[in-house]
This record gives structure tokens, C-alpha cells and sequence, in this order.
């Protein structure tokens, strides 16, 4: 994987520079949404080769624009380790019970593989009921989830107690499946922690079920073939150094992120009927934001030096639970405690009435911060986000970033549209004079935080990295 990175980051240095338009434009906007969202990127699933290309693209835009590498090594990339588990073959299950004997167990009979790969093989068997029994947990045991239902377990597995144990067992059905699985089952989510794969999860059947019902499975073996892969994955990373001003040079040191994240979630399975869509293009979600950021790249990189550092970042996992920007807060290109404001671009393809219609956004967490009253003071017309019951403030890559105390969040005008990570989500259904001016609209106020005139702080209560304040509900990618 890492030969196919480098071939990558050489072609973007390869890339010849090309006259760019350094004003915001929709046809700028429009040439970008094409690329990003073409049939040809497959959905850009983190991991895929068609997201990478997407990544040079993007790297290749800001090469255009004049911006430096903010990656690894001199290059635009910063390579996000994913691994990701895959069965190669069906996996066994032998139980004991506590005389000692021994029983096989086949999928698709006995039980049924529902996610994950046990990473031992030798388990141990303890029914539990209480969310405190969870906690006591190894991992070399397993959890006999019997009395819960599905959306408890569910529960328990994302607050993240789930991770690192053996197996996870739920009930299934009371009679026993008719047919043993003859494939694998599909491979578990992918992991930037090898060590932190999700469990191996199955639901029990028939006779297996009432014998761990009644308590007599004292032990079980898990036999399965799995092959660990890893995947490429990168953050596009560009800077524009900040050259501080006369009153305030340390201005420099202070750095302002806009961001957006480039994966999408991929295609379903193709149908043999080829006029059935397949492909969830991700026109909306997130290409939209991308242009976005790239646009102001190239209004920064043309205009005079910014005060602040700028850094025009484009994450990769977003849609997996902000993979990529977790990975770039641990490993920053500003010390995120320099990092003073993200302003996150998330689903601007789209007008949406509550905020007023076209060329007008809305900003998640708009009570948090001094940011909205800011903008609004400069004459953009946002507003605060429209369906606070949606919790969009906790649905995207700056809520990792707000986590960790920076003023970061999100632009959009996401009108609930019912294409919303499906295959109709195209570039055919982008309204790009409403984006163009939305992004005029704003750009005095996106120069202020270039300029270190606007300095962006959160309202008292408003910082989600306090205790205080309480957690928005975990919510997947946006
Ligand atoms: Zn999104």
C-alpha cells in the first residue's frame, strides 16, 4: 500500500500548474463536483483506490492554488493506517459443556456471524444482563447478551465497551437455521487500531441457543481463517503559513482550519439490471463542502499573505467516525491548542428553506459561540441551524475538533433531503449558483479570521471539551 501512496503523492508534484480563477466561482465549484462526484469514484469508500484518487485530485487542486503540502514527508498526504479484517473461510464454533463434552457448532445452523472478527481464540463464556457485569470484561470472554435486545447491545458496543472483547453473542432464533453458510461471512468495519478491531459478534439458534440459555456452554473455541489487510487511507493536507501583522506577529502562530471530508459511502452491490443505479455518489454529501474549501484555498493563495496560518484540510473517513480527523489531531500540523477556530463545510449543494433559501447556510452550534453573531455582524447571512433536534453540531468532523476545546463548526444548508447517503445524492441535483453566493456571502467573514480580526471564542457553556457542558449524543458521520 505504501508503493501505491508514493506513486500517488509523485503524480501530484507532476501535476503542471494551470492559470486557476482566484475568484469564487460556480463553475469552479461545478468543475470539482464533477470529478468528486462521478461514477468513476464509486462513492469514494475510505480505504478504496478511487477515494485515493480523489485525494490526488484534491492535492493537485491545491498544488494549483498555491498552496503548501501539509501531509507526510514534503506532500499533501497524510497517510491514515486502516486495517481492515476479512474471513477467508466459514468460521467453526466448539462448545464444552461442564461435563467436559465437546460439540461442534455449524454457521448458518447453530448460529449466524452478524459483524466483527473474534481477535481470540480461545474464549471464555459468561452470561451477563447488567451494562457494570459489561465492564469486567476481557478479552478472552465472551459476552452472552441474553436478555437484551438487539438496540441495548447495540448501545453497549458503540459507547465503545465492546471493543477489544472476543465475541458477543445474541439470541436468534429458537429454531435452528436449515442450510450450514457455505461463504464467509463479509469482513467487520475497518479499524485504524489493529489492536481495537470491533468483537466478532454472531446470533445463536436452536439448540446451542437453550443450551446457553440454560447455562450449560462453559467454554467455547472460535476457529476461523481471517486475513488482516491495510488499507490506504490519507488526509489532504495544505498550509498557508500566516506572516502574523505589525501589532501582532504572533498572529502567525495561531491557525485557522477549513475542512471538509472527501469520502463518501461507496456502492451497493451492482444489479444485474444495468439502469439500476448502484453508485451513492456523495454529490451533496460531501463533494459540495470540498469545492468549497478548495475554492477558498484558491481565493487565499492568490490574495495577499493571511495573519493567521491557514490550513485547508480534507478528511478521509468522516462517513466511519471521523477517522481522519481523529488521526489529525493526534498527529497535528498546528498545535491544536494554536488551532483557534474549523470552519467545517458539510452539505452546501442544496438551498434549504429554513435558512432562508438559496445563497443562505445555517452553522451548527450557533448559541456556542461568538462565531454566527460574528458573521451575521459582517453582513453574511447565516443563521443558526434550523433542526437543533437533529444534533448537526455532533454529526461531523469539527465535533472531534470541538472535543478538543477548538471553536469548530459546521456550514450547511442540508434541507433533510430524502437522497441523503443514497444514489440519487448527484451532481445533476447541485444548485450552484445558490453555493457561489452563499460562498461570496461569507468570504468577508472567512478573510476576518484570515486577518486575525475576528477572533473566534466560545460562549460560556458552549465548549463541549468542558465538563460542563453536556455531550451531544454519538452520533455516526454525517
Ligand atoms: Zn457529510
Amino acid at each position: 500500500m505504501a508503493l501505491l501512496l508514493a506513486a500517488f503523492v509523485v503524480a501530484s508534484f507532476q501535476s503542471t500548474p494551470a492559470a486557476i480563477d482566484p475568484a469564487i466561482t460556480r463553475a469552479d465549484l461545478q468543475r470539482t463536483l464533477a470529478f468528486l462526484a462521478s461514477d468513476e469514484l464509486q462513492g469514494r469508500s475510505t480505504g478504496t483506490p478511487e477515494a485515493l484518487r480523489a485525494a490526488e485530485f484534491l492535492a493537485q487542486g491545491l498544488a494549483r492554488a498555491g498552496i503548501a503540502p501539509g501531509g507526510d514527508d514534503g506532500t499533501y498526504l497524510q497517510r491514515v493506517p486502516m486495517s481492515q479484517v476479512t474471513f477467508k473461510g466459514v468460521p467453526k464454533l466448539v462448545a464444552w459443556d461442564a461435563s467436559g463434552a465437546q460439540s461442534e457448532l455449524v454457521c448458518g445452523v447453530d448460529f449466524e456471524w452478524s459483524g466483527g472478527v473474534p481477535t481470540k481464540k480461545r474464549l471464555r463464556a459468561r452470561a451477563v444482563t447488567k451494562d457494570d457485569e459489561m465492564m469486567k470484561f476481557t478479552d478472552d470472554e465472551v459476552a452472552l447478551f441474553l436478555d437484551g435486545s438487539m438496540s441495548d447491545r447495540r448501545r453497549w458496543l458503540g459507547d465503545g465497551r465492546g471493543a477489544g472483547f472476543g465475541l458477543i453473542i445474541a439470541p436468534g432464533n429458537d429454531a435452528a437455521g436449515k442450510e450450514p453458510s457455505t461463504k464467509p461471512p463479509r469482513s467487520s468495519r475497518n479499524s485504524t487500531d489493529k489492536s481495537a478491531l470491533p468483537p466478532g459478534s454472531i446470533r445463536a439458534h436452536g439448540s446451542f441457543l437453550a443450551a446457553l440459555r440454560a447455562g450449560n456452554v462453559k467454554a467455547l473455541r472460535v476457529e476461523c481463517d481471517v486475513e488482516v489487510l491495510d488499507l490506504p487511507a490519507a488526509n489532504v493536507i495544505g498550509v498557508l503559513r500566516g506572516a502574523g501583522t505589525p501589532d501582532e506577529p504572533t498572529l502567525a502562530e495561531q491557525a485557522i482550519a477549513f475542512s471538509a471530508h472527501y469520502d463518501h459511502i461507496g456502492h451497493r452491490e451492482p444489479s444485474s439490471d444495468p439502469s439500476v443505479d448502484s453508485i451513492m455518489n456523495g454529490a451533496d454529501d460531501d463533494a459540495s463542502g470540498c469545492a468549497a474549501v478548495l475554492e477558498l484555498a484558491e481565493a487565499f493563495g492568490s490574495g495577499p499573505k493571511p495573519a493567521r496560518t491557514l490550513i485547508f484540510f480534507f478528511a478521509t473517513g468522516e462517513e466511519i467516525g471521523l477517522v481522519g480527523t481523529k488521526w489529525y489531531i493526534e498527529h497535528p500540523l498546528v498545535p491544536i491548542e494554536k488551532t483557534v477556530c474549523d470552519l467545517n463545510f458539510e452539505m452546501i449543494g442544496r438551498p434549504d428553506e429554513l435558512a432562508g433559501g438559496a445563497g443562505k447556510l445555517w452553522l451548527t452550534g450557533y448559541e456556542r459561540s461568538n462565531l454566527g453573531p460574528e458573521f451575521v455582524a459582517r453582513g453574511v447571512p447565516v443563521v443558526a441551524d434550523p433542526r437543533p433536534d437533529q444534533n448537526f453540531f455532533g454529526r461531523s468532523d469539527n465535533y472531534a475538533l470541538a472535543l478538543r476545546g477548538v471553536v469548530a463548526q459546521t456550514l450547511s444548508s442540508f434541507n433533510l433531503h430524502k437522497d441523503y447517503h443514497g444514489v440519487d445524492d448527484e451532481l445533476e441535483r447541485i444548485d450552484f449558483a445558490h453555493m457561489e453566493s452563499a460562498l461570496r456571502a461569507a468570504w468577508p467573514a472567512i478573510q476576518a479570521l484570515g486577518q486575525g480580526t475576528l477572533d473566534p471564542a466560545w460562549n460560556p457553556g458552549g465548549d463541549p471539551s468542558k465538563k460542563s457542558t453536556p455531550a451531544p449524543r454519538k452520533d455516526a458521520g454525517k
